[in-house]
């Protein structure tokens, strides 16, 4: 199957307590594209400024980027942000949408017809946008905070056409103003979709369904160096497991909890950019070594 992605494409500038970066790769679908690639065939669609270099990351393990639109003397989307010492909290500093901020997507036909759309973080209505020039029979959508604040009805109706949301869990709460996790999903399904995720960080990520509760811890790991991205690679990887395997909710959980794993220790795209899937695998049986009762 063939997994279209449509989001930021983006530099980031990133510190955190072990190093800073002033320019790197980063952006929700150049994550999500490197780590859905391990499973299927990724389209990326997005638009990047004259001052994107990094075309060759960004096509890894054969995702095609021609609907990567080049924008004549734009600027590509930049981001900012800072950690804190126990990485679970982050200051964005700097937001320039840049080339977004005019973005009309045009789907080709190749990225219309794929059978698995991804509408990685970016303006719910690019979003919906997006979807409606799709043919996918399986639509899922991350957002963020931002969104939820200055954009809640334009996100709820793009909810509302997808069939799988994937948001961390302070999300869920807030676009649902329920203090309960469970109910808070709960929600979302009534909006539309069949498949909640939610993701916790450090803690792992939870999987509702009408009839289904599934949840995983994150990977163990002693050293964590840039959480960046981690919840792209999260969704590159259950998106795109489940592009290849359908309707295989608990193994896409695992694999997209072993990319992200693999994700936060480097930064940016460093570690996913050379990762071989024998060493995705590796981890993936260890997640199920350590939550075998
Ligand atoms: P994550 O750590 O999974 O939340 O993803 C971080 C990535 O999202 C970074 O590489 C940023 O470039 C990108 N990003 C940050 N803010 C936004 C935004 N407002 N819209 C779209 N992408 C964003």
């Amino acid at each position: 199957m063939t997994v279209t992605v449509v989001g930021s494409i983006a530099y980031d500038r990133v510190k955190t307590p072990f190093g800073e970066r002033e320019r790197m790769l980063g952006g929700a679908a150049t994550h999500f594209a490197l780590a859905a690639s391990f499973f299927d065939s990724v389209r990326a669609v997005g638009p990047v400024g004259d001052d994107f270099d990094d075309f060759e990351t960004l096509s890894l393990r054969g995702t095609s980027i021609d609907d990567v639109e080049r924008v004549p003397g734009g600027k590509t989307f930049f981001w900012h942000g800072e950690y804190g010492w126990d990485l679970n909290t982050r200051e964005t500093l700097d937001t320039q949408l840049g080339v977004f901020e005019t973005f009309e997507p045009k789907l080709s036909d190749a990225s219309k017809a794929a059978e698995v759309l991804f509408l990685a973080n970016i303006q719910p209505d690019v979003q919906r946008a997006v979807r409606e020039q799709s043919a996918a029979g399986f639509v899922a959508m991350d957002s963020m905070n931002l969104w939820i604040d200055i954009a809640r009805d334009s996100l709820v109706q793009t909810i509302a056409g997808v069939d799988c949301v994937i948001l961390n869990d302070a999300e869920l709460r807030q676009l649902t103003n329920k203090p309960n996790l469970i109910l808070a999903a709960r929600e979302v399904l009534t909006m539309g979709p069949s498949v909640v995720v939610a993701k916790q960080g450090e803690y792992g990520a939870a999987l509702i369904t009408d009839d289904e509760f599934f949840s995983l811890p994150a990977y163990p790991l002693e050293s964590v160096v840039d959480p960046t991205g981690a919840g792209d690679t999260f969704a590159g990887g259950f998106v795109g497991y489940l592009a290849k395997n359908p309707g295989q909710y608990r193994m896409a959980m695992a694999y997209g909890t072993a990319l992200a794993s693999f994700n936060v220790e480097e930064f940016g795209t460093e570690r996913v950019a050379r990762l071989t899937l024998e060493e995705v695998e590796a981890r993936v049986s260890t997640l199920g070594a350590i939550t075998r009762l």
